[in-house]
């Protein structure tokens, strides 16, 4: 099989890798139908990632099961599937306590699509190996577009954590999205589905705000601090200036959530947000937590999370099209699944009884 492989900035290629085996009963193997790029792979495409190629790329994608181990319940062969990112067990105390990105059973940063800890292959590839199939793969409700919920492994699941949780406990909170990918359009999309009472969207991308604007979030090219102009922020530029921003745009005991990927160190306001009394969360996401209401959220149809694909292309086209500039393009093969075997004849209907 091939595993789409990063080898430099801006290049990857497809190489051939050994079709991934069952190795216990506990696990899956699945071939991805629609898979996408997570914000942080445009970094890595540009040359700013840490890790040095070459490695298998891909952490977000929709698969369709084709073997499972014996242990294994909740999926068949056949199923279509969301993946997260993080490889997880499902049963060490930091999973049972939904800290799934923390799984205690694999090493740590354990993920598709970078070698951080260990090799786990990544989502652009022919098959893929799912080591804890029950605690990790997540059915696709049915009734979702495999290609608009691609990014349920990680950035469109992230985005719902970064704002739903806060609307809940602030109904009708004031949000600001400072971004410049899939993450902050997916919250402008979620915030307002849940009650946001105002949400300003900040991008310097026009593309990218028109569709923020059609979520009914206002937009701005840039913007100076708003002080106390906002009681959720959402940051996910992986630039320290534009994190500065939000957390100097907050209410009295707001919260900044920071999508991450600051590849490169910075300084803080940290007096101003002790003042203000700022809560800023930095973290990876125990993605596989939430991913069941992400799902739930994007099935209600008062969201549209297909209005951020940018382009449907096919699986083919991957070493060309995905080191191009794209907001969200999808890859896909075989979203319809085989047609079944055709039916055995049915037996000829038993003769009525003659009358009599
Ligand atoms: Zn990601
Ligand atoms: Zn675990």
């Amino acid at each position: 099989m091939r595993e789409l492989t990063y080898i430099a900035r801006r290049t990857v290629e497809w190489r051939e890798a050994p079709d991934p085996e069952i190795r216990s009963g506990q696990e899956a193997i699945v071939a991805p139908v629609a898979a996408t790029s997570c914000d942080v792979d445009s970094s890595i495409l540009a040359g700013h990632g840490f890790i040095d190629p070459p490695f298998a790329l891909g952490h977000e994608c929709v698969a369709r099961v084709t073997d499972i181990g014996d242990q294994v319940t909740t999926v068949a062969p056949g199923d279509l599937v969301v993946v997260p990112w993080s490889i997880s067990c499902g049963t060490c105390a930091p999973c049972r306590g939904g800290l799934t990105a923390h799984c205690a059973s694999v090493p740590h940063m354990a993920m598709y699509g970078a070698p951080i800890g260990g090799s786990w292959g990544g989502l652009f590839s022919d098959l893929v190996r799912v080591p804890y199939a029950d605690a990790m793969l997540v059915p696709l409700p049915a009734g979702l577009d495999p290609v608009a919920m691609a990014s349920a492994s990680d950035n469109w699941s992230l985005s719902w954590r970064l704002v739903a949780p806060h609307l809940q406990a602030r109904p009708g909170a004031r949000v600001l999205v400072v971004a410049r990918g899939s993450i902050g359009l997916y919250v402008c999309d979620i915030a307002r589905a849940l009650g946001a009472s105002d949400v300003l969207y900040v991008d310097p991308d026009a593309e990218h705000r028109k569709i923020a604007e059609g979520f009914g979030a206002r937009t701005a090219e840039v913007i100076e601090p708003v002080p106390h102009g906002f009681d959720i922020a959402v940051e996910a530029t992986g630039r320290v200036d534009q994190l500065t921003l939000a957390v100097r745009s907050l209410a009295p005991e707001g919260i900044c959530e920071s999508a991450g990927n600051h590849f490169r160190p910075g300084e803080l306001p940290l007096l101003d947000m002790y003042l203000t009394g700022v809560t800023l969360r930095i973290a990876r996401d125990n993605v596989r937590a939430h991913i069941p209401d992400a799902l739930d959220l994007a099935a209600s149809g008062t969201v549209d999370p297909a209005q951020v694909v940018s382009h449907v292309l096919d699986w083919e086209q991957l070493p060309d099209a995905l080191p191009e500039k794209h907001l969200k393009p999808v890859f896909v093969r075989d979203i319809t699944p085989p047609p079944a075997p055709a039916p055995a004849p049915a037996p000829a209907p038993a003769p009525a009884p003659a009358p009599s």
